[in-house]
């Protein structure tokens, strides 16, 4: 991608009407743009790092049997009342139209069980496991997160139907290590812990991951020995101990919860009539589990623990461009590199501004936070190098051009 061409710039301070390191950064680099209060839009640097996120989500979810599809974010309120949530969730957004009243969806339970009632009328068609990326509606009263917390987010929804109990234990623990690992593969696995929370309808305690930030709007109690953690809307109920271990929980850390895994239960299949006819020939409610991941919010939580005073440090997984090249008057040479790195098939984003200063562009470079930064100039060019860095190291290296490819792979 040509810098020169780009349709968004970054801009020479953070906006000051946000109060959230991840949205300052993403704003003043031209990751998102704000419309309203916890309303952002993604702009192509941001698509880019988006669709990242999605395709280790996909990958992982894929990985343990999930099928993907879409469902719709308008929905009938009849389903919202056959559960009672048309009444009992205080976020949702309710839309009334020629007299006729919607749901704009926050999750999509009431949508997936009456799918699954279609496909589902034997133990031979068990079990099953549907996940979608979709755009999530919910009023949330305080939207100061930035993209951590937006009133229309995007969400990682996978509902998973099960014939009992154990066959659902059974796929929950592989979701979990699912979980884990697009934790880990976004680069934030070493400060994202399991945590036990409530929620749970089915079983006692839901699941959540949640990634240590001082960002983050939850306080959590760490199990040192377990690597594991206690939400603390249940630390009285768990005596302050570990639910792993039964060890005493000592640190307090504020976190942010990337994601959410739930046992449902028959909540939602039996406001549906989701039944299943077993092996004896008897009629029983399938069992539903439903495993969240915000997908924006995982955006914003990197950038909150993956940033300095001069701009965000991606790690390569999700990086919008793995190598920010920069020319300095060096523009021939520059292309060439510029090429041969994109048919090595490494993702270059490449500052040909001309009427731009070094300084300006290696501002940029730091503040948009690709992980590799190589800059072409004639000082280096005398001796057939580049000057190569990285966005989280200090030390800068002269690189023979013919060894490049090679150093950034
Ligand atoms: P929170 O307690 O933080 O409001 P939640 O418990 O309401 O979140 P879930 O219903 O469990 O959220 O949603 C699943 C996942 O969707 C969450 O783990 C989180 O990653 C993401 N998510 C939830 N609400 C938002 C939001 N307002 N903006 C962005 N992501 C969100
Ligand atoms: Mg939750």
């Amino acid at each position: 991608m040509l810098y020169s061409q780009f349709f968004t710039k970054t801009e020479r301070q953070a906006p000051s009407d946000e109060v959230s390191i991840n949205a300052k950064l993403l704003i003043q680099a031209g990751y998102v743009d704000k419309l309203m209060a916890g309303v952002y839009s993604l702009l192509p640097l941001g698509l880019r790092v988006y669709k990242k996120i999605e395709q280790i989500i996909r990958e992982e979810m894929d990985a343990i049997g999930g099928q993907e599809l879409v469902m719709p974010s308008l929905q009938p309120k009849e389903n919202w009342e056959k559960t009672g949530r048309w009444t009992a969730m205080d976020d949702l957004y309710q839309l009334k139209v020629d007299d006729k009243e919607y749901a704009i969806g926050p999750t999509h339970e009431e949508v997936i069980a009456p799918i699954a009632k279609r496909y589902i009328s034997s133990y031979k068609d068990l079990p099953k496991y549907a996940y979608q990326f979709q755009t999530k509606f919910r009023n949330e009263k305080r939207a100061k997160s930035g993209v951590m917390r937006g009133r229309e987010f995007s969400m990682k929804d996978l509902y998973s139907f099960h014939a009992d109990q154990a066959d659902l234990d059974n796929f929950y623990e592989k979701a979990i290590v699912a979980y884990k690992n697009v934790f880990k593969r976004c680069g934030i696995g070493n400060l994202t812990y399991l945590t036990y929370a409530s929620g749970g309808t089915f079983s006692k305690y839901s699941h959540e991951f949640q990634t240590l930030t001082r960002a983050g709007e939850d306080l959590i109690y760490i199990c040192e020995q377990c690597k594991v953690a206690i939400n603390k809307e249940i630390l009285d109920d768990l005596k302050s101990k570990c639910p792993v271990c039964g060890g005493n929980i000592l640190r307090e850390e504020k976190a942010v919860e990337v994601g959410n895994i739930f046992k449902l239960g028959t909540k939602y299949t039996e406001p549906f009539d989701l039944f299943y006819t077993d092996k004896d020939g008897n009629k029983k409610l399938v069992i539903m589990g439903c495993y969240g991941i915000g997908l924006t919010r995982l955006m914003g939580a990197v950038v909150e623990v993956s940033s300095d005073d001069k701009g965000i440090i991606w790690p390569e997984a999700v990086a919008p461009f793995k190598v920010n090249l920069i020319s300095l008057n060096k523009d021939a040479e520059a292309e060439k590199i510029y090429k041969d790195l994109r048919s090595a098939g490494i993702e270059v984003l490449y500052d040909d501004r001309s009427e731009v200063s070094a300084g300006e562009k290696f501002a940029d470079s730091d503040l948009i936070g690709c992980p590799w930064r190589v800059v072409v100039s004639g000082k280096t060019l005398a001796e057939n190098a580049v000057e190569v860095k990285q966005r989280s190291k200090e030390k800068c290296e002269i690189i023979k051009i013919n060894d490049l490819i090679k150093t950034l792979r």
